[in-house]
């Protein structure tokens, strides 16, 4: 097997650091080999980039430059779309269809922010002075870091990568060390793309040495950050120290809300949706579920009968819905939560074990499970599992239902199943969260911006936002006549 090279201030080669492979999920099989980022890669990588942004060629480029440049990559994307699903289900074991959306979101992404910056104007703030107008400009800030998980890699990746990058700035991309295929394919795009180098490097590696010292980085000027609470809250203090924005998408642990009057064939199938796609590896899955008592028991039956039926499978198996979790090691900590419910009171009702079909038995899969029995104060309601297990609880109070559904550390996404808009608007406005689906769950649109409350994050991506957040405001006061400054005699 060939040695993955790495890209480093636009130039592929083998990084100096340690040995890293990435496996398929469904069989421990390899995909690649690759060197890991040193230090001194990363410094060169950072020093690249400082003069690329700073190039004038660049630096006073037209948007119309940065914006051609993502409309090719998005039709690069778009041409290969079941080739890169496929890297994309090898790198981390999501089923082929839902990969395919993944590359598919990520072409519209890079269409998304090639359009804003083309829109994206500066402003005259009001009130006009006399003699003196006022201009309010944005420019890049400069060397940026984006360091990502191994859920979603090509959608993260390229939400952070192009609104940067049509924001003029330069980006250092670290990826999670169990997934570096996607990201080190869309610097390829890139660069086919026409990128000038340098202004994107690619650097695999540890996150406690690579990424912990990017983000500590005198030069970086932000960290954008998609992982969990721990590590958030771990950049948090680096930015802090070096007084720089950091965003940050963190974890959550949503609750779905079923009231009385909820279509219940579409909440069941939404709820199932919610948890169990990406089989439940997902920031946003709805992992804790509180049902009206009136409806409990015909929503619970339906929902475990679709859990049931759920196909279990290999990645690129047409028609599976739940692929193989990342690694052995992640499926060890679900199975943990498992027997942690089991201990708090939990009574499985489905899944809960490793499935026994031989052939699945390369793979790190689990079976999708849900669990009651358990107060939403339990450890399994109130930690977050990243993985496809639901605990379900009855409620019957709303002022109740919503101080449950509040408390959590996290703040990131909910669900409300009804038939009456006017009350899911309500809660909506009590739920702490950063998105609500009312009748949906886990659907995105580019222009809405996503990210968290509590410890669910910090700042917000997507969106024309989105654009903003990679940019830094100037003022320029210009005097248009004598009388400003008139202060000694
Ligand atoms: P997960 O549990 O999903 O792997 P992490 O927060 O550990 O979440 O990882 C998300 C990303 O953050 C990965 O790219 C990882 O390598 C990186 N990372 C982990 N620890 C650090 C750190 N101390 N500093 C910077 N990046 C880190």
């Amino acid at each position: 097997m060939d040695e993955l090279k790495i890209f480093i201030g636009g130039q592929w080669r083998c990084g100096g650091g340690h040995q890293m492979q990435s496996l398929f999920p469904a069989d421990g099989s390899a995909n690649a080999r690759l060197h890991a980022a040193s230090l001194d890669d990363l410094e060169e990588a950072i020093a690249c980039a400082q003069e690329a942004w700073r190039a004038p060629a660049w630096r006073n480029s037209l948007p119309h430059l940065r914006a051609r440049i993502l409309h090719k990559v998005a039709d690069l994307i778009e041409s290969r779309v079941d080739e890169l699903a496929k890297m994309q289900s090898r790198d981390n074991g999501k089923p082929l269809a839902e990969a395919r959306g993944l590359v598919m979101s990520a072409a519209g992404t890079a269409r998304y922010f090639a359009a804003a910056c083309e829109l994206l104007e500066g402003e005259l703030p009001t009130p006009r002075q006399a003699d003196l107008l006022t201009l309010s400009q944005y420019e890049p800030l400069g060397v940026v870091a984006a360091i990502t998980p191994w859920n979603s890699p090509i959608a993260s990746e390229m939400q952070k990568v192009a609104p940067a990058i049509a924001a003029g700035n330069a980006v250092i991309l670290k990826p999670a060390e169990a997934t570096p295929l996607m990201a080190l394919e869309l610097a390829r795009i890139f660069e086919q793309a026409g990128l000038p180098p340098g202004l994107l490097s690619v650097l695999p590696g540890k996150g406690s040495v690579i990424g912990d010292a990017l983000a500590r980085h005198p030069k970086v000027r932000k960290i954008s950050f998609t992982g969990s609470t721990t590590t958030g809250r771990h950049l948090a203090h680096v930015a802090a120290e070096k007084l720089i924005p950091a965003s940050l998408e963190l974890g959550g642990k949503s609750p779905t809300i079923v009231l009385e009057d909820a279509d219940i064939e579409l909440a069941a199938r939404g709820i199932c949706h919610g948890i169990f796609s990406s089989g439940g590896q997902a920031c946003i899955a709805g992992s804790r579920l509180f049902v009206h008592e009136q409806v409990y028991a015909p929503l619970m039956a339906r929902l475990l009968e679709l859990t049931r039926g759920l196909r279990l499978g290999h990645p690129f198996t047409e028609g599976t819905h739940v692929g193989p979790l990342i690694s052995d090691q992640h499926r060890q900590s679900v199975l943990d939560y498992v027997a942690l419910a089991k201990r708090e009171g939990g009574r499985v009702l489905c899944g809960g074990e490793i499935p026994a079909d031989p052939a699945l038995a390369s793979g790190s899969y689990f079976q999708p499970t849900i669990i009651e029995g358990l107060s939403n104060g339990a450890r399994v309601c109130q930690e977050e599992i990243f993985g496809p297990v639901l605990v379900a609880m009855p409620f019957s109070d709303e002022a109740e239902l919503i101080r449950e559904a509040n408390r959590s550390v996290y703040g990131l996404a909910a669900g409300i199943w009804t038939r009456d808009t006017a009350r899911a608007l309500r809660l909506s406005e009590q739920l702490e969260v950063g998105t609500v689906w009312i009748n949906t769950y886990k659907t995105f649109s580019i222009s809405a911006p996503f990210g968290g409350f509590k410890e669910s994050g910090l700042g917000r991506e997507k969106g024309i936002q989105g654009l903003k957040v990679w940019m830094q405001q100037k003022s320029i006061f210009l005097a248009t006549g004598n009388s400003v400054n008139h202060w000694c005699d």
